[in-house]
């Protein structure tokens, strides 16, 4: 099957469970959106807010109809709210994953990050020290009660009603406190300024992410721009062994591209959690426990750049000690 045969089915299947009504999603004439990022004249609520260099400085309030300098619009208020009736969610079955690393370039060639910016990590894992190590993909789980929108002085980062949590970088002013509120080491401080590339700062969406900034915060987006052209995020395209299922909770539908299945069922059939649910944060990305496993873990070693393979050592030496899995 050639590619553009495979793509096409693809968009095929993801259109039946993802833009069901497409035109609810797809963003097209005659669409309200806007998309046109610069500021605007016009009257908002504002804030104060201190920046990282210890300057107090003015800024919309979040929420608010933001059209003055210097907040700049993340292409209006729908970025913000989200896809409506849509209620995203992602299934990852352990049991398929090798660790092909094709989700982290597939994230990192769509969002234009570098080779160490890492949205999403591949993580080897052991349940207890007699168990055999298997391979746990992790990125933001777009809780349901993050604890990084809560201390955000500034709104940059928000829950949206379609389930994903996003970051606008025209608002973020780099305090890192959502970094630190984390509780799973999902978002990454922006160092470097990103690759070269023929985007523009007018590009900028909250929803695709892109360009990004030096000095603000980044992290996995779920691709909501994708979403509504009916495909599906990077890492779930990307993947080969098909170990990744993105779909809508309210359509009790994912897919991983090559086979749609219904959610809820797949969760109890294969009795699917959510990591470190204790917590209370209500994580939207569920695991299929690595039984059955199609892979030698081992094999996942193979093409893995050597200081990737440090991070593997306490888990393949037998020290188990730093990570481990609770489940209920
Ligand atoms: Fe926020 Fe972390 Fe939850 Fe993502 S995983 S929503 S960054 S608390």
């Amino acid at each position: 099957m050639n590619d553009d045969h495979e793509n096409s089915k693809r968009r095929h299947v993801l259109k039946n469970i993802l833009a069901a009504g497409a035109g609810a999603l797809i963003v097209g004439p005659g669409s309200d959106i806007t998309d046109d990022p610069k500021p605007k004249k016009g009257s908002t609520e504002k804030v104060k807010v201190l920046t990282t260099e210890g300057k107090v400085i003015e800024i919309d309030k979040p929420g608010s109809d933001c059209k003055i300098s210097p907040c700049a619009p993340a292409r209006g208020e729908e970025a913000r709210k989200g896809i409506p009736g849509r209620s995203f969610v992602m299934v990852i079955d352990l049991a398929k994953c090798k660790n092909a690393r094709k989700c982290i370039e597939g994230c990192q060639r769509g969002h234009n990050l570098t080779p160490d910016q890492e949205w999403l990590n591949v993580f080897l894992m052991k349940d207890h020290d007699e168990a055999e190590p298997y391979w746990f993909p992790r990125q933001c789980f777009h809780c349901g009660n993050p604890p990084c929108v809560k201390v955000c002085p500034v709104g940059a980062t928000y829950k949206r009603q379609d389930n994903i949590v996003l970051i606008d970088v025209n608002r973020c002013i780099g305090c890192k406190f959502c970094v630190v509120a984390c509780p799973y080491s999902a978002r990454i401080f922006n160092w470097e300024k990103p690759p070269e590339s023929d985007l523009s700062p007018d590009d900028y969406s909250p929803e695709t992410s892109v360009p990004a900034q030096v000095g603000t915060i980044g992290k996995c987006d779920f691709c909501p721009d994708r979403s509504r052209e009916g495909k599906l995020p990077y890492c779930v395209d990307g993947c080969p062994m098909g170990a990744m299922y993105f779909g809508d909770k309210n359509e009790d539908a994912v897919s991983n591209g090559t086979e749609t299945l219904r959610f809820k069922k797949l969760i109890k059939d294969r009795v699917g959690y959510r990591y470190l649910e204790e917590l209370g944060t209500e994580p939207n990305v569920y695991y299929l426990p690595p039984v059955e496993r199609m892979f030698d873990y081992k094999s996942g070693l193979k093409d893995v750049p050597d200081d990737k393979k440090q991070m593997y050592e306490d888990i393949i030496e037998g020290n188990n000690s730093k990570r481990k899995i609770t489940r209920e």
